[in-house]
């Protein structure tokens, strides 16, 4: 079993420590900054970080890797589709990945970046690190990619298994459900969850990790084909969409001036 801690950093990112407590040995997804890192290090003495996975080139993902890779050694994989200083191991779609003796699976999505990779365990409980391509009740932005190709790379994350917890690196969850309920006023689903981190955040707790199913039910941007979302995708795009890539864009294009 790896225990999953997250790191903030910055505003409202999460670097994700993955510890194997048989070996001692740790790995961090998306070190934005090294202090947050070099700090649980400090307070875990005995623990190694052997491994760092990047998601895509950004900084507030990537900003640690320098500091990090000199204090511990540790081996970077990365995107191959993008220049990352830094990255020793660059990853392509559906690579397996040896990180803490188990097998991850890259998956590569482009759309937030035309790079963007993100890291799937399978196993009884899988895990996703999702980076910024699918948040909770959210999705990145699209800076250098397509609707299509952010709409696929979605589709892709939603076919895996519904138990599988996501780790994706910001806090963005209460501003996401909010959209979320305006997309769909009627979605229970959305209006309960939107309390429960509504909660969670008053408390000072975080929102994360999320599941696909409770994504599947709550997510617009994964509700492509449903009746509500398409209408509210024709009423702000000012036309009816034709089919689901175009309802995609026009709820993102939406949620970029919600
Ligand atoms: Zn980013
Ligand atoms: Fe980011």
């Amino acid at each position: 079993m790896l225990t999953i801690t997250a790191l903030p950093a910055f505003n409202d990112n999460y670097i994700w420590l993955l510890q194997d407590s048989a070996t001692q040995q740790c790995a961090a997804v998306d070190p934005g900054d090294a202090k947050p890192v070099l700090q649980w290090l400090k307070d875990n003495p005995g623990w190694q970080l052997t491994d760092i996975l990047i998601t895509h080139h950004h900084h507030d993902h990537t900003g640690g890797i320098g500091t990090l890779k000199q204090a511990t050694g540790a081996r970077v994989h990365g995107p191959g589709q993008e220049t990352i200083d830094g990255v020793d191991h660059p990853l392509a779609d559906l690579q397996q990945l040896q990180v803490l003796d188990r097998t991850f699976t890259v998956y590569h999505v482009p759309g937030h970046t035309l790079g963007h990779i993100v890291y799937y365990l399978p196993g009884e409980q899988p895990l996703l690190f999702s980076g910024d391509t699918l948040f909770l009740a959210g999705c990145g932005r699209l800076f250098e990619g397509t609707p299509a190709q952010m709409y696929h790379s979605l589709q892709r994350l939603a076919a895996l298994p519904a138990t599988t917890l996501v780790y994706c690196t910001h806090e963005y969850s209460l501003s996401n459900l909010k959209f979320a309920a305006a997309v769909e006023p009627d979605n229970t689903a959305v209006s309960a969850r939107l309390e429960k981190v509504a909660t969670l955040r008053e408390q000072g707790h975080i929102s994360l990790p999320s599941t696909l199913a409770d994504e599947l039910a709550t997510n617009p941007f994964l509700r492509c084909n449903e009746q509500q979302v398409v209408t509210s995708a024709a009423r702000e795009s000012g036309q009816l969409p034709v089919g689901p890539v175009e309802v995609f864009a026009a709820i993102r294009a939406w949620k970029d001036r919600f």
